[in-house]
């Protein structure tokens, strides 16, 4: 039926060996495709319109027209021009060229950051490197937007929208494919997942967020390609991790990950988290309360969810050591820094997240410590909400009694007279030195973790 609305005028020219690059578009008018110019960030719409009389190509493309067209909340705007980076940056005053791999513009409009990329001809050209198992690693060369639809990943990714004339560019068909729920790999869906094994994760996360079935073809290989993730720099995992946990259906990903077997590459052990009934029910309960914060526009942090990711591993050697007859305090800190050091290998758990996440985790056992001045000084902690919450995970899962999370409910709510009737009575001085003494062990086992480093792009 949409064939009815499209009418067929572009034509734009081949690239060396690509099909799929010398596709005509079809151009879909305003009115019939449901997205309102309105609907556009004022940012990405003035990018488009300088650009444009200047004489330049500018689209906004990718997520967010996608997005529009299914009827979900936007994340960002993309904008696609064929301008180069220094010549949309001479157009923008407050704007900067950021990437080294490719270079992508940031344009800040407001409060807005519009990015703006310059169209790139993908998988042909003398700038396109790959390693041997055929994964793209610089592919810096620019190109036609009909090249520049043919490198995206997926049909409905490769839609262009012109606010100016509120017209859809649709090279692939992605309109109909998604009125018709299905997610289609552009060109042979092997040779996309090889040059790019992320691909894979990103099917299975764009499905479950737009509720589409991944098309058989590209769907089939995926089992049988798993394994190239191992290839994939630990930055840019950790980056598509991130945005799986975050997307508001990370329990139908995780779920579908299993089912493709793609989830042994994320985390060295979530599959054992996940094949470990203890392990798997926090995972879960986790992964759905993070999918209706998200789903009724609340962020999710990080280290909040890395943290309860790992919590189950933390805490299973955390209770060997402790049976082991290590002290609790430095047993706990011991294996924090294990875990995490586990993880890193593969995932690039960034220092600053890994403080983090190591903070929620120390905060757990001083939740039970509700005498004297600690329960003020808990309160105060930076990390009070996240590990609060988090105590709040521990307490569903069955793990804590929930009298403890009500009092420090009743307790961070208290005026000052309240609270100090609430506070139990002090342990006696000799214990009160035996937990100082392992304090001390403590802040001395604190362990660096990996350096920040900044994720690599999209090829
Ligand atoms: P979301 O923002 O929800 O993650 P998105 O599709 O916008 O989804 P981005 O990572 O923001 O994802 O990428 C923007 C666009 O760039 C995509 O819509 C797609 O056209 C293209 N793209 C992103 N990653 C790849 C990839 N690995 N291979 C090919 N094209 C890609
Ligand atoms: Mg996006």
């Amino acid at each position: 039926m949409i064939r009815k609305f499209i009418k067929r005028v572009l034509t734009l020219g081949k690239r060396p060996g690509g099909e799929t690059a010398g596709r005509e578009a079809a151009v879909i008018s305003a009115g019939s495709h449901g997205i309102h110019h309105a609907q556009i960030s004022d940012g990405s719409r003035k990018v488009c319109e300088t650009l444009q009389k200047d004489g330049f190509q500018a689209y906004v493309v990718g997520g967010a027209v996608r997005d529009l067209l299914a009827g979900m909340p936007l994340k960002d705007f993309d904008v696609a021009t064929d301008a180069t980076p220094e010549e949309i940056r001479r157009r923008f005053r407050r704007s900067r060229v950021i990437g080294r791999r490719f270079q992508i513009v940031h344009v800040y409009m407001g409060r807005e950051i519009v990015e703006v990329t310059t169209f790139r001809s993908g998988a042909a050209g003398e700038d396109v490197h790959a390693d041997a198992h055929g994964r793209l690693l610089r592919d810096n060369a620019f190109g036609t937007l009909a090249e520049d639809a043919a490198r995206r990943d997926f049909t409905v990714n490769a839609l262009y929208y012109d606010p100016v004339t509120e017209r859809i560019l649709d090279y692939h068909h992605g309109v109909a494919d998604l009125r018709q729920k299905t997610l289609r790999m552009i060109g042979d869906p092997r040779t996309r997942y090889r040059e790019d094994p992320v691909r894979m994760l990103r099917a299975v996360r764009l499905a479950a967020k737009l509720g589409l079935a991944i098309d058989p073809a590209a769907r089939r290989p995926i089992r049988e390609m798993a394994s190239l993730l191992e290839n994939v720099p630990a930055a840019r995992l950790f980056d598509e991790m991130l945005k799986i946990l975050t997307c508001g259906h990370a329990v139908r990903c995780l779920q579908d990950l299993r089912a493709e077997g793609l989830h042994h590459g994320m985390l060295p052990l979530l599959d054992d988290i996940l094949t470990e009934p203890r392990g798997e029910k926090f995972v879960m309960l986790t992964l759905a309360s993070t999918d209706a914060r998200v789903r009724s526009g609340k962020s999710s942090s990080p280290s909040f969810l890395f943290a309860a990711l790992l919590w189950h591993q933390v805490r299973a050697a955390w209770e060997r050591a402790q049976a082991a007859g290590e002290p609790p305090i430095p047993a706990l800190y011991q294996t924090m820094g294990e875990v995490l050091d586990l993880q890193g290998e593969k995932l690039a758990v960034t220092r600053r997240i890994a403080g983090d996440i190591k903070e929620i985790w120390a905060l757990q056992p001083r939740f039970q410590q509700r005498a004297g001045r600690r329960p003020y000084g808990v309160l105060e902690h930076p990390r009070f909400r996240a590990a609060y919450d988090f105590l709040g995970l521990r307490v569903e899962a069955g793990e804590v009694e929930a009298e403890l999370l009500d009092w420090w409910t009743r307790f961070q709510d208290a005026d000052g007279e309240t609270r100090a009737a609430m506070l139990l009575p002090e342990q006696s001085g000799k214990r009160r030195r035996r937990r100082k003494a392992a304090r001390k062990t403590v802040n001395d086992t604190l362990a660096p973790c990996m350096p920040d480093k900044p994720a690599g792009g999209n090829p």
